[in-house]
């Protein structure tokens, strides 16, 4: 197993410009690739270990049932632009979703064609779609964050985003699917998310669905898909059934505007409440540029702390053995962080704030020179 996880650098100059590439091609020059395209993060997932662990195997999000001859997934992370979460609504956050997402699309398909040109079939797969047939048009063919917990790159939060050192749970990720075979990464066994001692994506959620180490999807999907798939449903089956008797008036209301503006740019259809991003505390962009702006979470409620608290105790029930948590079952854990928290968050803070002293200093020496 490779530890050469491709982590946060700055995409190098004429990253676009097509490489040669080397006559072996490795995992190193894959995510070095990747990089220069412009990705945030690139880790690498082999095909036979998401094979043999589908997130819910009720509903097998799998690469083999994609593709017979996938070897490997190459999974790339685009990060969300911090600015938009110190905005007073969430509409940058939205229209920053699409124009990340198509970002990454164009990074994962020049890697793509790269691969392909030098002999090993690769493919992109939408990174958002959902299947039909997969429990009511709930899952995607891949599931996105497990690739990532896969491909190394960080583990599951409570509210279960993966969770990045780097970043939290700010970004987008997709996967490559090639027929090369490549040395895959080895997952993260420390867990990234401080757990329910922290609990804030709980606290913030304006719809309560956070769950433990779990989400109630059609309880999130009233605040992140305002006007998806379900809502349009809904609205015409008001239309069909008489409850909108006046259709011009029906026509003409927010819902019918939502639909149009979701279809046009995204915006309202998906990823539409970003407040279990905006709050989450693990990650340097959220140190550097949301700890003022978010610390405070208005959200907050009494039944939502006491509801963290229970979860606590669930917690500490499930790790002496009493009971099983269903987040953390033995088959959830591997993407969870099976060695539990163990203080990463802390740690990265700390570095975070040595780094701004050190930073510190030599500005403090230049403003103030000898004499004046
Ligand atoms: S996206 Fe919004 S509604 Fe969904 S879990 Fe996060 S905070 Fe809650
Ligand atoms: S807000 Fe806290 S509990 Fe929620 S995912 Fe982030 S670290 Fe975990």
């Amino acid at each position: 197993m490779s530890d050469s996880r491709q982590r946060a650098t700055q995409p190098r100059p004429h990253g676009r410009t097509a490489a040669r590439p080397p006559r072996e091609i490795t995992s190193a020059y894959v995510k070095e690739r990747a990089i220069a395209l412009g990705a945030h993060l690139v880790g690498i997932a082999s095909a036979a270990k998401l094979n043999a662990f589908p997130p819910d195997p009720r509903w097998p999000q799998t690469p083999e049932r994609i593709s017979p001859y996938c070897k490997s997934v190459i999974v790339i992370v685009s990060r969300i632009p911090v600015g938009a979460f110190r905005c007073r609504n969430n509409v940058p956050v939205q229209y920053l979703d699409m124009l990340v997402m198509r970002r990454m699309d164009k990074i994962s398909y020049v890697l793509a064609q790269e691969l392909e040109a030098a002999g090993h079939p690769s493919f992109v797969t939408a990174a958002q779609e959902t299947d039909w047939s997969y429990k009511r048009a709930s899952y995607g063919r891949l599931s996105t964050r497990h690739l990532g917990v896969e491909a190394g790159l960080g583990t599951l939060g409570l509210e279960v985003n993966i969770l990045t050192p780097e970043y939290g749970p700010r970004l987008y990720l997709t996967g490559i699917l090639t027929e090369l075979e490549l040395e895959p990464d080895e997952p993260m066994a420390e867990q990234v998310c401080i757990g329910e001692s922290c609990s804030r994506c709980l606290h913030a959620c304006p719809a309560d669905a956070v769950l433990h180490f779990g989400i109630d999807k059609r309880a999130c999907a009233t605040e992140a898909q305002e006007f998806g798939f379900a809502q349009i449903l809904r609205f015409l089956d008001g239309l069909a059934d008489g409850a909108h008797p006046d259709h011009a008036a029906a026509f003409r209301s927010r819902d019918f505007f939502g639909f149009w503006q979701g279809l046009l740019r995204v915006v309202g259809s998906f990823g539409d409440c970003p407040r279990c991003l905006a709050v989450c505390p693990v990650g340097n962009d959220y140190h550097a540029h949301l700890a003022d702006v978010q610390k405070a979470i208005p959200e907050k409620t009494p039944e939502k702390v006491a509801l963290g608290r229970q979860y606590k105790e669930l917690r500490a029930r499930h790790d002496s053995g009493a009971l099983e948590a269903p987040g953390l079952s033995e088959w959830n854990r591997r993407w969870v962080g099976p060695q539990g928290y163990q203080g990463i968050v802390a740690r990265q803070l700390q570095a975070f704030k040595a780094a701004q002293r050190a930073r510190a200093v030599p500005e403090a020496t230049t403003a103030a020179p000898d004499g004046e």
